[in-house]
């Protein structure tokens, strides 16, 4: 687990003030759940005995209770929609750490952020659409281009069975086989099998079952659909009939962005799809729900990569150099960040030269500067720290000095 410093923290804060625009200008209203939560909400996540149920910090609180930090997002809503029955569709978006007892690597951490929406209540495949449509837009607003869109079907429950059992009894006569990790992996979850990237498996699964072949009319109605809306929307995309997710509640629409500027390996940088059985499973009614979660730390990497939403470079408007004890320097800033303005001064009651060094390296665009010559005449010096003509300022008149325009300096 990190700690997150300024200046790249503020990168964090703008991270989330745009996915927050680009969610609020649809409708979704923020949904804050609380990090810990009653293990039983997660437990769900992986009956199938893969994702992220093995991975889950989880513990016994001290009132004896069974509990584990959120690996995810999802369950926490559909525990939350459970519990509160609001009006549907219910329209939430969401953004803070998740936990994860993952091997850390570039890319991936114990502790990670996500953004994510998930509506609840309504199957309408424009919602598929819509919620697809607003993960692009954001990765766009954030400036990357290098994004591949992959979206599959899973069919309905049933379909999906009958695939997966079509899955199992190809991987098992294939005469080539499958490499170890994978034949553990069959025997818990076949449809996994095919995120392997061994190259001994290569070949099992160039060759398996496609899962369109197994949807129903109504899957395929659906999914047709929601690649109409798509291609109206003008959002690119490719058909990935390999493309499985962890969650066992997944169904019809599954959805994944890569990064193109990124290895295979750790190209992901969020996903979703539609899932059913998950409100009720936690005590709500028979509710489906569509979503997405993205990883913040992998696509600030993906960011670094294409060279977009790079830190800025923060400039102070003010540094005040105070030679007369401090107290001056207290009024001044105060007087300049009423005015909203951002200033910094020096402390300790160093010198003119050891606090002129500090207004440098803070990069104001001024240097606010008081001697007991400025006190007596109820000036400030203001000098500007790109190499401008200092000059001698009432100090009534220091706000307005400061909020003009540095090149404005040049005309005094
Ligand atoms: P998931 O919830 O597993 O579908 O993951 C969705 C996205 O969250 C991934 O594509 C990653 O961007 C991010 N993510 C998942 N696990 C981690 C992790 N351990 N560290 C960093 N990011 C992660």
């Amino acid at each position: 687990m990190r700690d997150i410093l300024p200046p790249e923290s503020e990168r964090w804060r703008r991270f989330d003030a745009v996915f927050a625009a680009v969610a609020e200008s649809a409708g979704y209203g923020q949904l804050m759940t609380p990090v810990l939560e009653d293990l039983g909400v997660f437990a769900r996540l992986g009956e199938g005995g893969e994702g992220v149920s093995k991975e889950m910090y989880q513990f016994t609180d001290k009132g004896g209770r069974d509990v584990a930090l959120r690996p995810e997002v999802t369950a926490s809503v559909c525990r939350a929609f459970a519990q509160h029955r609001p009006t549907t569709p219910w329209k939430v978006w969401y953004s803070g750490p998740n936990f994860r007892y993952e091997k850390p690597q570039r890319g991936r951490y114990r502790q990670f952020d996500q953004v994510g929406i998930e509506v609840v209540g309504v199957d309408d495949p424009m919602l598929d659409v819509e919620v697809i449509a607003l993960a692009d837009e954001f990765f766009r607003a954030l400036g990357l281009r290098r994004i591949t869109l992959i979206v599959n079907s899973l069919g309905e429950p049933e379909d999906r069975t009958r695939y997966i059992e079509a899955l199992r009894a190809h991987f098992e006569s294939f005469p080539e086989g499958l490499s170890a990790t994978s034949r553990e992996t069959l025997l818990r979850n076949p449809l996994r099998v095919l995120d392997s990237k061994r190259p001994e498996d290569q070949a099992a699964i160039a060759a398996a079952p496609q899962i369109a072949d197994f949807h129903s009319p109504a899957a395929a109605e659906h999914f047709e659909a929601v690649q109409a809306g798509l291609r109206a929307l003008g959002v690119d995309f490719v058909v990935e009939p390999k493309l499985v997710r962890g969650l066992d509640y997944y169904r019809r629409t599954i959805f994944e962005f890569q990064s193109d500027a990124l290895d295979s390996a750790q190209n992901a940088l969020g996903g979703g799809g539609r899932y059913d059985g998950l409100v009720e499973a936690l005590g709500g009614p028979p509710a489906s729900g569509v979503g997405f979660a993205l990883g913040l730390d992998r696509t600030l990497i993906a960011c670094d990569e294409e060279g977009v939403f790079q830190v800025l470079p923060r400039r102070l408007d003010a540094f005040v150099v105070d030679v007369t004890g401090g107290l001056q320097a207290a009024a001044i800033t105060a007087a300049l960040r009423a005015a909203g303005l951002t200033a910094d001064r020096g402390f300790d009651n160093r010198s003119m030269k050891a606090q002129m060094k500090l207004a440098n390296r803070s990069e104001a665009a001024y240097a606010v500067i008081i001697g007991e010559d400025e006190v007596a005449a109820g000036t400030v010096v203001v000098k500007p720290m790109d190499g401008g003509e200092q000059t001698n300022v009432p100090r009534s008149e220091l706000v307005a000095r400061i909020q003009r325009p540095t090149g404005t300096d040049r005309h005094d």
